[in-house]
């Protein structure tokens, strides 16, 4: 029988990390080894799976060939480091890298040989959604985009909003938009500022993780618009992270890399 990956889930009892916990629980190529969690390690609990409190002692005790992390901006770039020093490889969704840490990860997968994989979103919808977005820059560069989360999330704009924009960047040409004298009468009433061009973020209780990105042009509007409606949407983009990142010996940032070629 074919070897199953051994996969370990930093922030196991997070919103996301229990998905990824039961999307690997159901796919019998995958065994979860362990989940990591500061607060549950050592404690009696009715897991079916042991808990440990860092990446360290998963790597020593349970010895994982992939690490899935869904925690907090503060501590995932030192779990990928302990990860990729170690040759597991991470899967990384945790928002919050900035492009800088991203580069130093990279180089740090090349020294070592590792695979990694970072998606700011694992959606295959959200996907498209950016790659859409990035061909209607291409003609209709005035753009904003408008990213809307649940009130609990640390970061803004979200992980997601950063790559679009990113990808908007690479197809159309910097551009100051709106009135040359525009002014905030009330400051960060037009949004964050990214290559002349603006990005909104919205936090409610009540949604889960959606973006609009709205072009405008004489006598028309185009909206391209995802909606994750439950955490569930992003499970078989982290499925085909894990089963992809065993086989690459480098950081791909983006899920698009994966899923197109
Ligand atoms: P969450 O519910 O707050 O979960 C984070 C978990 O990480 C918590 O259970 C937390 O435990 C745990 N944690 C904190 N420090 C830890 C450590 N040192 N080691 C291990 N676990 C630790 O947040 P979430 O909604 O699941 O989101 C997690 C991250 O995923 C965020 O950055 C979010 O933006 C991102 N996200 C990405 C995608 C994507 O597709 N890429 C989609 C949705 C969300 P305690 O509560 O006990 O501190």
């Amino acid at each position: 029988m074919e070897n199953k990956i051994r996969v370990a889930v930093a922030g196991a009892r997070g919103r996301m990390g229990s998905e990824v916990v039961k999307m690997v629980l159901a796919d019998d190529t995958l065994q979860l080894v362990c989940g990591i969690d500061p607060r549950v390690a050592g404690e009696d609990n009715d897991s079916p799976f042991p808990y440990v409190a860092d990446v360290e002692t998963a790597i020593r005790e349970y010895k994982p060939e992939v690490l899935v992390d869904f925690t907090i901006p503060a501590v995932v770039k030192q779990n990928m480091i302990t990860a990729i020093n170690a040759g597991v490889r991470p899967v990384v969704g945790t928002t919050g890298l900035s492009a800088e840490e991203v580069q130093n990860l990279r180089d740090l997968c090349n020294e070592h040989q590792v695979g990694a994989i970072i998606a700011p979103n694992f959606a295959i919808g959200a996907i498209l959604m950016m790659k859409f977005a990035q061909e209607a820059a291409k003609y209709m560069p005035h753009v904003e985009i408008m990213e809307l989360h649940h009130d609990q999330k640390l970061d803004a704009p979200s992980g997601t909003a950063i790559k679009t924009a990113e990808l908007i960047q690479q197809t159309r040409n910097e551009m100051k938009q709106g009135h040359p004298e525009e002014k905030e009468i009330i400051e960060g009433a037009r949004g964050g500022y990214y290559d002349g061009f603006r990005i909104h973020s919205i936090r409610l209780p009540g949604l889960v993780a959606h973006q609009e990105c709205l072009f405008g042009a004489l006598g028309q509007t185009l909206s391209i618009r995802h909606d994750s409606i439950n955490r569930e949407s992003f499970m078989p983009g982290v499925n085909l992270a894990v089963k992809k990142v065993v086989g690459i010996n480098e950081l791909v940032y983006g899920l698009e890399h994966v899923m197109f070629e």
